[in-house]
This record gives structure tokens, sequence and C-alpha cells, in this order.
């Protein structure tokens, strides 16, 4: 069986990040509430969705206020710029840039004139015919609106919040519903003006948005109802595919702008949100430990213990352990914070390498037999370097589990894989994969198996990065990135 060659750097690659998600958004109209603290705590629960900037907008009705910087939400927001963020409506946004340079000109909410005021913006998903919007711009505010939007980079968020400016309507509602059919691709937005949140999500509700009801009066919405539990706020339903709302003094209004053509993605079951969030009634942290197990039926070895690569496989470790009757023990110990900084490691710290961010616990691996499960490979550096360290502390076999199918295709949905030629899944054959990272052993979870443990119909959910069907038409200017690229194969 192949081996770690002990040549390996082990070197920390910043390009080896896990599958980045676009963004998280949050909303809140709460009158008796601090409501920028509330949003704070809000982002600071969906920080896992976006690192590079985070920003909050406030109004107490007869302005808007913004504050909004590069770097994770606690390093953003103080005290003081939180005390200085009044009112009873707040928008908030954590960011990782899908489209558009990671600068703080791009950072969310995003600000722009109306009729009759302003609108502040924060998306989370990503467009697939801004082409066709940038047309609108042209149509609507002129050509001059257009070359600035260009000018400056136009990021799909940038072009909404434009678009919504269109003095044709006299109330933000009137525009919104005018302009969200013309909109494609996944989008959960947050948004709101002087006096009144609005909230709204694609069709195809790619991605998750929930609305929340806050115990002393008001309403939050968020991607993830673990951002309604930090704030207190009580479940109340999904914001459906498909949906615009109005929350303002007289509560939340309703209304549907496309027919509902539900397409989640699955993704985010697997990986993405938190594990103590729940999408359509069910709970990520059952999903992901019902992948493990079913990943025990479809593949099951022989060893002595199932461990996680932390902290993103351990439910589905959990369930290996249960379904094969194998110990569950923790190999490895995650440092929580090292992928988070913005210090660049030093070249003798970058050569401990993987060791920055994970340590093997040697007693526990040492003449082992071990199941290593993960969520999901990518370009796979970090699973070769997992493997060699831990072959390295004396592991007698390594046999990986993963418990998503081989990643193959990109995602125009707001998901950042690197491109196709990249991506180890089209690079290798699954065996030659278990050779590039030395392992005894490495088995997939099916499409199918991953989709039952979602409890999710299977045509209710997107499965494109795995199956390349997609649901909704890819940008036309992206046709390439779906070329298979000839690629020299390296070990
Ligand atoms: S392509 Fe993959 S990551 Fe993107 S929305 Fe579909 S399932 Fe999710």
């Amino acid at each position: 069986m192949p081996r770690g060659d002990g040549m390996l750097t082990h070197e920390l690659d910043p390009q080896d990040r896990g599958p980045q998600d676009a963004c998280g958004v949050f909303g809140i109209y709460a009158p008796e509430e601090e409501v920028s603290k509330l949003t704070y705590f809000g982002l600071y629960a969906l920080q896992h969705r976006g690192q590079e900037s985070a920003g909050i907008a406030s109004s107490s009705g007869d302005k808007i206020l913004v504050y909004k910087d590069m770097g994770l939400v606690s390093q953003v927001f103080d005290e003081g710029s939180l005390s200085a963020l009044r009112g009873h409506i707040a928008v908030g946004h954590a960011r990782y840039s899908t489209t558009g340079a990671s600068t703080w000109a791009n950072a969310q909410p995003t600000l722009g004139p109306t009729k009759h005021g302003t609108v502040a913006l924060g998306h989370n998903g990503n467009l697939t015919n801004t082409h066709t919007l940038l047309d609108l711009v042209t149509e609507r505010l002129g050509a001059d609106r257009r070359a600035s939007l260009e000018h400056g980079g136009a990021t799909d968020t940038a072009i909404l919040t434009a678009l919504l400016g269109w003095d044709r309507y006299e109330t933000v509602t009137e525009t919104a519903l005018e302009l969200l059919p013309h909109v494609e691709g996944a989008y959960c937005l947050a948004f709101m003006d002087e006096e009144t949140l609005y909230a709204a999500r694609d069709p195809q509700g790619v991605r998750p948005l929930v609305l929340g009801r806050v115990p002393s009066g008001g309403w939050v919405v968020a991607s993830e109802t673990a951002a309604l539990d930090i704030v207190g706020a009580i479940f109340e339903r999904e914001v459906e595919p498909g949906e615009f709302l109005t929350i303002d003094a007289s509560g939340v209004h309703s209304r549907h702008f496309a027919k509902a053509k539900p397409k989640g993605c699955v993704f985010e079951y697997v990986y993405l949100a938190r594990p103590d969030t729940h999408i359509n009634g069910r709970s990520l942290q059952a999903a992901r430990v019902e992948m493990g197990r079913q990943l025990a039926r479809e593949a099951p070895v022989e060893a002595d213990m199932v461990m996680p690569t932390p902290e993103s496989g351990t439910p589905a470790a959990v369930g290996y352990a249960q379904g094969s009757g194998i110990p569950f023990g923790q190999g490895l110990v995650k440092n929580a914070y090292v992928g988070r900084t913005f210090i660049q490691p030093s070249q003798t710290l970058r050569q401990l390498g993987i060791r920055l961010k994970l340590n093997p616990l040697r007693e526990q691996i040492e003449g082992k037999r071990l199941v290593v499960v993960d969520d999901s490979i990518v370009r796979g550096n970090t699973q070769r370097a997992v493997v060699a360290m831990l072959r390295e502390s004396g592991a007698a076999e390594v046999h990986l589990r993963i418990s998503s199918p081989p990643i193959q295709w990109p995602c125009f949905y707001g998901i950042d894989f690197p491109t196709r030629d990249e991506l180890i899944g089209v690079r290798m054959s699954v065996n030659e994969i278990r050779d590039h990272l030395g392992a005894d052993s490495l088995s997939y979870i099916s499409v199918e198996g991953m989709i039952a443990a979602t409890e999710q119909a299977e045509e209710r959910l997107c499965t494109a990065c795995f199956t390349g069907e997609y649901p909704i038409e890819p940008p036309i200017n992206a046709k390439h990135l779906l070329v298979n690229q000839p690629v020299e194969v390296t070990s």
C-alpha cells in the first residue's frame, strides 16, 4: 500500500482551505432592542460564512448609518462603533468574496440612493446574469451609471443596489418586486431603507434564509437558524424561495415575485452551514452523523479507531463509528484560530506546516489502524499532509472516508471552489487520489447516500458540483470553466 514518503513539506497551504462560502446576512426590525448589538452577535454566529469583511447598517427612521471594514466581525466592531449605530432597524453582513475583489469598497452592506432615500443591502449568493442586469442599468439609470459601476469592479451586489434606485416607482417595495424577476442565480437578500427591513430569496432557494421572531416584539432574518439562537429569536419559518418580505411597524408582509422551484444547496448539509443550524426542518448535525453511518454501510473497513479531521469531519466520524461499531477517538487537535489570522506565518512556521493547524495526539494514534473521516476533498493538500503526519506518529494503517462524493464541477451559486483543473476529483480517479494522498484506502459516500441523509427530496436539491447538473443556467461568460482541461497529473 502506498505510504507518505516522508518528503512532504506539510506546508500550510493558504489555497487549500475548505470550500469558501459567499456570505452571511442578518437583518432585524426590533424597536425594543439595541439592534446593532444583536446584529453584531448574529454576524458572530455567521462568521464561518465569510471572514474577509463585516458591516452593519442601521436606521432610527430618518437616516441610515453604516460601518464596515475588512476583517473578522470581532476585529471590525467595538463598543464605540456599535453604540454609534443607533436605531431600530439594522442589516449586517459577513463577506467572503466570490465575485469582485476583497476590498473595502466591496464590503457590504452596500449603500445606494432610492427615489426618496437610501437603501443598504447585504447579499449571500452569486448572480448568474450580471450582463443582463448591467444592460438594465444602462436602460434605467443611464450609460454613465453603468460605466461608473464597471469602473468600480461592479460586484453583483453593487449592481442590485444601483437598480433598486430606479425612480420609476414610488416605493422600494414596488421597485424590488419589478426587479427581482429579472435577477437570476442564487441570492438571499437582507436590505433596508430608513423605515423598513426587506428580505428576498431566489426562486430556487439555493442558499438558506430564515425568519425569526424577537420576543420583545420585532423580527429577524438570517442566513442560518444558529444566528436566531444567539440573539434569542424564535424560529418562525424559512423565507420561501421566490418570496419577498417587508417588515415594519405593522409587522411582516409577504409577497411572491416568482414561483418556487426549490433547489437547496446540498453542500450546506455536508459542510457549509453550522452543525447547530436547521435547514428545511433537518438538523445539520443529524444529517452529517447520518452521512457517516451511510459511509460505514457503503465502505466498511477493519480498523481500531474512527477519527475526524477536526472540526468539520467530526459529526460524520461519529456516525461512521456508530455505524461500524469501531470506537471513536480524537487523533488530531485543531488550533481553531490559526487559519483566521492576517499575519502570514514566517518561513520557519510554514515549514512546520500543517501542525500550525492540526497537531497529532501520538498516544492515540500509535500502532492503530485508523479510519479518518473528512467532509470533502478539494485539492487534497491537507489530506495528504494529514495522512503523512498520522503515519509519522505511528499509525499502522490510514483509511480515508469522505462524507461527500468527489467534487467535479464548479459552483456558480456562491461557493468558491477552484477551477476544474485544480480539483483533485477531476484530475484523478479514486485509486489515483488514494495513492496521491498516501492512504491505505479511500472511499467517498455515494450521491444517493448523501442525498438520503439530508432527508430532502432529490429534485429539491442542487448537487451540481458533484453531478454537473446545474439547476440554474451558468453565466454565459463562465462556460469555459465547464470544459475539462487536459492536465498533467503530478504526484
Ligand atoms: S454547485 Fe454545489 S456548492 Fe454550489 S449550490 Fe450546488 S450543491 Fe451547493
